[in-house]
C-alpha cells in the first residue's frame, strides 16, 4: 500500500487481520462498543485543494495521491450504496481536500444518488469554482452544501487561505443559491487573526440568508502549529459576538448535532458554535468516515484505519465489505482525547482525512 506519503498508518487488508468483532451485538448497523450508532457518512474524495488554509494544509499542499490509489467514482458510489442499503447510513457528505478539484465530481454525485436513493447527499466545499458547477451538481442529485468561509475581509481571507480568492467564493455561493442547493450553511473556523471579523461575518450571513456556524480550531493542521493557549474558545467567540448582537440560547437542532445554536437579536435567525475542543460532543458522535483512498476511519482522531479498497478491487462481495466496515466502527475510540495529558495528534492532517 503506497499511501506512505500521506503518513497513513498500517492498513488492515486481509481477513486474518479483520477488525475484532469481539462482544459486538448482532446488528446490521454501525454500532460501536460505547453504544453509539453511526448514521452520518463523510466521504473524502481527494486531498488536493485550491486553497491552503493555515489551520489545515501546508503552504505547498499535501502530496498528490496517485490516481490509481484514489477511489473511482464507481467505487465511491458502491460504498455509498453499501452504507445506505446495509449499514443504516442516512446522510452522506462529500468532502476532502476540496471536492470541486475532482474532474469527475458530477459523476460521483450522480452514481451515488443512484446507489443510495432517498439519502441526502451534501458537500462541504470552499466554494472556489462552484459557480461553474453548481447547476450540474444539483441536477446530478446533490441536495445541500456547506461552504467554508472564515472572514469576509478580503485581505484577511487571503492571509488565512494563502490565496486571494474571496470573490470566487462569493460567486460560488450565488450560483449555489440559484441552483437550489439550500439551505446553505457557512462554516467558519474561529481563529485569533479573524476574531475581530466575526461580527461582520455574522452580519453578512444574516443579510444573505445563510446559516453561520463557527467551529473551534482542532489540532489537525499539517504544519502542527496549533497551541491550546492560542485557541479561540466558544466562550471567547460568544463574548466577541455578544458585544454586537443579543444572543440567547436556542439549544441543539437534535441531540447528535455538534453545534449549539444561539438566537441572534431575538431570532428567528441563529448562529451555531461547535465547541469541538472545549465542550467535546464525542459521546453523541454518529459519524463514520471514508478516506479518499478507501479506508474507514471511525474517528477524526483515530489513526487505526480499515482498508476497503483492496476488498473493492479483489472481487469481495458487498456483504464482506459491509462486515469489515462494521468491524472498523465497533472498534471506534471513545473520544478525541485533545484535553488529555497523553493526547497524540493523528498522523493525518484535516485535508487528508476529510473534515
Ligand atoms: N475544502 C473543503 C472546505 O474547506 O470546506 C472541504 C474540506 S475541509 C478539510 C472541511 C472542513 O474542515 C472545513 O469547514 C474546514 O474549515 C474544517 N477544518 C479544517 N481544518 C480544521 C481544523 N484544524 N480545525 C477545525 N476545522 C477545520
Ligand atoms: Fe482546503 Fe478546505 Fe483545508 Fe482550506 S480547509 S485548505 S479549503 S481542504
Amino acid at each position: 500500500m503506497s499511501s506512505v506519503a500521506l503518513g497513513i498508518p498500517a492498513l488492515r487488508r486481509d481477513p486474518s487481520t479483520a477488525p475484532s468483532m469481539e462482544g459486538r451485538p448482532d446488528s446490521a448497523e454501525l454500532v460501536d462498543s460505547f453504544g453509539r450508532v453511526a448514521h452520518d457518512l463523510r466521504v473524502s474524495i481527494t486531498s488536493a485543494c485550491s486553497l491552503r488554509c493555515t489551520y489545515c494544509m501546508p503552504a505547498e499542499g499535501l502530496p498528490v495521491i496517485p490516481t490509481d490509489e484514489l477511489l473511482s467514482a464507481h467505487e465511491i458510489a458502491r460504498l455509498v450504496g453499501i452504507g445506505a442499503r446495509d449499514l443504516g447510513v442516512r446522510e452522506v457528505r462529500f468532502t476532502g481536500g476540496e471536492p470541486l478539484t475532482r474532474p469527475d465530481l458530477v459523476d460521483i454525485i450522480r452514481l451515488s444518488a443512484l446507489a443510495a436513493p432517498g439519502v441526502e447527499l451534501s458537500m462541504t466545499t470552499n466554494g472556489v469554482g462552484l459557480d461553474r458547477r453548481a447547476a450540474a451538481l444539483a441536477e446530478a442529485g446533490l441536495t445541500r452544501i456547506n461552504v467554508s468561509l472564515d472572514t469576509i475581509d478580503r485581505e484577511h481571507f487571503a492571509a488565512v487561505t494563502r490565496r486571494d480568492r474571496l470573490p470566487a467564493v462569493l460567486r460560488g455561493l450565488d450560483a449555489a443559491r440559484e441552483a437550489g442547493l439550500g439551505p446553505i450553511k457557512i462554516n467558519a473556523v474561529a481563529l485569533r487573526e479573524t476574531l475581530p471579523d466575526a461580527g461582520d461575518l455574522l452580519a453578512w450571513a444574516l443579510a444573505n440568508d445563510v446559516r453561520l456556524r463557527f467551529i473551534e480550531q482542532m489540532p489537525l493542521d499539517a504544519d502542527e502549529t496549533w497551541r491550546r493557549e492560542n485557541l479561540v474558545s466558544a466562550a471567547e467567540l460568544l463574548a466577541e459576538l455578544g458585544s454586537r448582537f443579543a444572543l440567547t440560547e436556542a439549544g441543539r437542532e437534535d441531540p447528535s448535532a455538534p453545534a449549539e445554536e444561539w438566537f441572534v437579536d431575538g431570532g428567528p435567525a441563529t448562529v451555531g458554535i461547535i465547541a469541538s475542543v472545549t465542550r467535546s460532543f464525542c459521546e453523541a458522535c454518529d459519524r463514520t468516515r471514508l478516506t479518499a483512498e478507501g479506508t474507514v476511519r471511525s474517528c477524526l482522531f483515530g489513526d487505526d484505519e480499515t482498508d476497503l479498497r483492496s476488498l473493492l478491487r479483489d472481487g469481495s462481495s458487498d456483504d464482506l465489505i459491509a462486515q469489515y466496515w462494521r468491524g472498523a466502527m465497533w472498534n471506534k475510540q471513545a473520544g478525541h482525547g485533545i484535553n488529555a495529558d497523553d493526547f497524540h495528534r493523528p498522523v493525518r492532517s484535516m485535508g487528508a482525512i476529510g473534515g
